[in-house]
């Protein structure tokens, strides 16, 4: 986690005041989501590819297909840019210009490293299906040693992160305040749909409560 500040790379330009580097935000922040967007370079070409992750103290856990440009790419130990963003509302202005966003995100770099321990990748691949579906590890049958050999696990440090933060309603000029248009924040959170069973869902086989009460732990 970072500390005692930012490192130049990682500090927050525009809007300081939005920023946090506090661990306890960081992490709050990556618990509530579950999928990223991860950048990277190869070849002089960028890529910034989507993914899930897990939280675990001080680092994230990635995972996927050795085949993976991304998997294989990261396994090497380049530099990485990760980031993590929750919509929180939509701000709503007199403007076109003071229109905007309420939301949390962070941004981490550093380099990945190959979980190749046994028990840490187990551990990692459970946190994985966990971070997403609480509840879940418990009940779903853990990876055979083949499906452990098809996938590779990564481990991002957590020491080099930014989070910004934006609350609040629209910050309108002083004059758009006297136009009749409505104004003000459309919250937005995510919600799920009653789950819907497979088709070959065994008889008499239930919904587990962790589904039917399925909800992101709200943070802040
Ligand atoms: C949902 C959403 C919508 C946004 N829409 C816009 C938009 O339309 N236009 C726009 O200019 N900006 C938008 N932003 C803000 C944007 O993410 C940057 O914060 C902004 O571009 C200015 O950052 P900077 O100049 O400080 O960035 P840079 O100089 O590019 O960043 C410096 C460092 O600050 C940190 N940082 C920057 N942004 C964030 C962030 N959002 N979260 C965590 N750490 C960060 C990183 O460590 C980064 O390396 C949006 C953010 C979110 C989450």
């Amino acid at each position: 986690m970072p500390s005692p500040g930012p490192s130049p790379r990682a500090t927050v330009r525009r809007l300081p005041a939005r920023a946090s580097y506090e661990p306890e935000q960081i992490r709050a922040i990556l618990a509530e989501g579950f999928l990223c967007h991860l950048g990277f370079q190869r070849d002089g070409q960028p890529f910034v590819i989507p993914t899930l992750y897990a939280p675990a103290g001080d680092r994230l856990y990635l995972h996927g297909s050795p085949a993976s440009r991304m998997l294989r790419a990261l396994r090497e130990g380049i530099e990485v840019c990760v980031s993590v963003t929750l919509v929180d509302g939509l701000v709503i202005a007199r403007s076109h210009f003071h229109h905007s966003v309420n939301y949390r995100s962070v941004v981490v770099f550093g380099r990945a490293r190959e979980v190749t321990d046994a028990e840490e990748k187990r551990a990692a691949l459970a946190a994985l299906v966990d971070h997403v579906v609480p509840g879940r590890g418990r009940d779903a049958r853990p990876p055979s040693e083949r499906e452990l050999r098809a996938t590779t696990v990564l481990a991002l440090p957590l020491d080099e992160a930014s989070a910004k933060l934006r609350t609040g309603g629209p910050l309108d000029d002083e004059p758009d305040y006297a136009l009749p248009v409505w104004a003000g924040v459309l919250p937005l959170r995510l919600r799920p749909d009653p789950p819907q069973a497979d088709a070959r869902l065994l008889p008499g086989v239930e919904p587990p409560a962790y589904l039917r009460a399925y909800a992101r732990p709200r943070a802040g």
